[in-house]
């Protein structure tokens, strides 16, 4: 397997810390889920991604020049790197030759506490990790029963869930409901890029997620259950879905034509008396109330509104 750069990789959703490249990411952090969901645990991993060097200096560590087999200190493991012989030094894990490991390539991650190849962790893995690409196949040839790579392309099942009646969204999630997870946030303005609403909740939804559920007080964990959901529905107001732009081309417009003004008036006043204008403040009757500060009043307005949400 060929070594990727830690740009190739994204960062998992279920473990801190861990990057694989995106396919193996998102299977992965479905395999932790429905590991969860089946068994009430959770899968914990030490190792992931491991970008050239780190790979380098832990062979450089457990290994030394010159074929050492069988004599004290060392081990009879003896490996080809480099054009020479090395040899694992006594008391330390196999580690594969650099440039070669399913770690550089980002497919693959040691799974704490399986309890070795019998073990219940083990078992259940077995029967689970497949469906979701995911196969014990390299670790078991080198002895390692935590080393679990993503050896196969699999479209892994999924079931949606639901809570209240919302469907359960997660990273790596298509279909039409994320589509309208993705239409929500593109009118609260935020930026899904040239894919925009596409059905796949990929690392720019994500990254939008996220950023909603910081504005909304939640946990930015990228989970779209309940409280995100409520949390959109109950900020779908027009001056918070609003953009920078939609709110310059109301102000233009505002300025600039009767109906315009018309259309901003009715707008406020159908929000019950949003603005932070002075109570007396007719805006319909008042044109001179100047664009700078109905700009600025809405802002406050919005800001306000999701503070409440
Ligand atoms: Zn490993």
């Amino acid at each position: 397997m060929a070594q990727i750069a830690r740009s190739d990789t994204i960062p998992l959703e279920t473990q801190q810390g861990h990057r694989l490249e995106p396919a193996s990411a998102r299977a992965f952090d479905a395999l932790v889920r429905a590991y969860r969901a089946e068994y009430g645990e959770d899968l914990d991993i030490t190792d992931s991604f491991r970008p050239r060097d780190v790979q380098e200096r832990i062979f450089r560590d457990r290994y030394r020049v010159g074929n050492h087999a069988g004599e004290p200190g060392f081990t009879r493991d003896v490996r080809y790197w480099n054009g020479q012989a090395w040899t694992r030094r006594a008391g330390t894990a196999a580690a594969a030759v650099p440039g070669t490991s399913n770690h550089g390539a980002g497919t693959t991650v040691d799974i704490t506490g399986t309890g070795g190849f019998g073990g219940t962790v083990y078992k259940r893995l077995q029967s689970l990790a497949p469906k979701y690409g995911f196969t014990n196949d390299e670790g078991r040839r080198v002895d390692e029963s935590w080393h679990w790579g993503r050896t196969r392309s699999t479209s892994y099942p999924k079931t949606p869930t639901y809570e209240a009646g919302w469907p359960v969204l997660y990273p790596g999630d298509q279909g039409d409901d994320v589509k309208a997870l993705q239409r929500e946030l593109i009118q609260r303005g935020y930026d899904l890029g040239t894919a925009g609403a596409d059905g796949d909740f990929g690392e720019t939804t994500t990254t939008a997620v996220k950023a909603f559920q910081r504005s909304a007080d939640l946990t930015p964990d990228a989970r779209v259950g309940t409280g995100t959901q409520k949390a959109l529905t109950e900020t779908k107001d027009w001056f918070d879905m609003a953009t920078k732009k939609e709110l310059e081309d109301v102000i233009d417009a505002y300025v600039k034509s009767p109906a315009g003004r018309k259309a901003i008036a009715e707008a406020v006043w159908n929000t019950d008396g949003v603005l932070a204008a002075p109570a007396d403040t007719d805006v319909k009757k008042n044109p001179h109330w100047g664009a700078a500060s109905f700009l600025s009043a809405i802002r406050s307005q919005i800001v306000a509104l999701r503070k409440e949400s």
